[in-house]
């Protein structure tokens, strides 16, 4: 139910609102850009806001960076003793107060996967964590499915508002504006917001109401049905069109498999963490030659594996997946993870 509390905010105020934000924050907001892809970047006064479709990449690096530095380090001989070195490390963050606005609620159920894995449970990851701390998310309710979108089989929904801070639901002229979260009653209380009228909450409850239903997916014990899903000839016919390229793990939003390297420069160098990607060869190939998963069968397993029965067995029943649709748009040959996941359903 649309809250009667709500606020309005009118479209042309949201660029004002986000340079008066970016102030004293980082904004990030879904921007088309000189290549006509959306993605979110840093708020800059004339930028062309896209907020009427999902965003091209999610906002999964508000959290974890496409690239970021863990460490730096240098060495130090003793000039008395050259056999012995000494390492000092540097380690620092430097995390900054951030708005992500524009998230869609599939994008927001990706960093509830982040949160699962890096911020909560046995090993804590600090950078990961600082970044959600100072995060502030305004969500973008949708008013309509894309055909790609499978949101409601995996546990979301177009209109969630969990997780967010503030949710907005497009209505005539402007959003309709819900504080979630105590971050989210701050936020309203700028000038931009005024108090919605009557109509304006009952358009929003309209809209919410019109959303096409999406397809369903056979997902009952889809945990234990890919557990067992061991037939070669299965995991063959339907990665045979996969090229590897990895475009579906880095367009995903609940992706987060990394890769760590060394960057020396003579005595001193950084430590760098990059996404990396479970559809690559060499994600697995150890160090002596052999690979656990040296066929696109064998990766394309771990990938549907992960996120419809490991990643629930781990995180009480979440799926790694959020419906967001993204791999699906951009795989080069059409790969659908919908019909892979229809078809592994009629096993077991
Ligand atoms: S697996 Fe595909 S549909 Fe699921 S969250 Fe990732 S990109 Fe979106
Ligand atoms: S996007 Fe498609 S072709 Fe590329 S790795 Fe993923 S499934 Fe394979």
């Amino acid at each position: 139910m649309v809250s009667t509390q709500a606020h309005f905010l009118a479209t042309g105020k949201i660029p004002p609102l986000l340079s008066k934000l970016g102030k004293a924050a980082r904004v990030l907001a879904p921007v088309r850009t000189a290549t006509t892809v959306t993605l979110f970047q840093e708020w800059q006064a004339g930028a062309e806001l896209a907020l009427s479709r999902q965003a091209s990449m999610p906002p999964k690096g508000v959290v974890f960076p496409q690239t970021e530095q863990l460490l730096s380090y240098a060495y130090t001989k003793d000039a008395n003793d050259l056999t012995r070195t000494t390492v000092a490390l540097d380690h620092q963050l430097d995390i900054k107060p951030t708005i992500l606005f524009g998230a869609r609620a599939c994008d927001v159920q990706g960093l509830a996967v982040f949160d699962q894995v890096f911020t909560h449970g046995e090993w804590q990851d600090d950078a990961v964590t600082a970044r959600k701390d100072a995060l502030t998310i305004v969500t973008l309710l949708c008013h309509e499915s894309e055909s790609t979108c499978f949101c409601t089989s995996v546990g979301g929904s177009p209109t969630a508002t969990a997780g967010s801070d503030l949710a907005l639901t497009p209505v005539d002229g402007g959003y309709l504006a819900e504080a979630i979260t105590d971050k989210g009653k701050t936020l309203v209380k700028d000038e931009a917001f005024t108090p919605a009228k009557d109509k304006q909450v009952k358009e929003a409850q309209r809209v919410r109401d019109a959303i096409k239903k999406q397809d369903v997916l056979p997902l009952k014990q889809i945990e234990q049905k890919i557990i067992k899903l061991f037939s070669t000839e299965f995991w063959d016919q339907v990665s045979a069109s996969c090229v590897s390229c990895g475009a579906c793990t880095y367009v995903c939003p609940a992706c987060y498999c990394f890769t760590i390297t060394d960057e020396p420069a003579g005595m001193q160098g950084e430590r760098i963490r990059t996404w990396d990607s479970c559809m690559f060869y060499q994600y697995t190939l150890e160090a002596s030659g052999h690979n656990p998963r040296p066929t696109k069968a064998d990766r394309y397993r771990n990938r549907i594996g992960h996120k419809f029965s490991y990643h629930p067995t781990n995180y009480k029943g979440a799926f790694g997946c959020s419906g967001c649709g993204r791999c699906i748009k951009s795989c080069p040959v059409s790969l659908d993870i919908r019909q892979v996941l229809r078809e592994a359903a009629k096993h077991g």
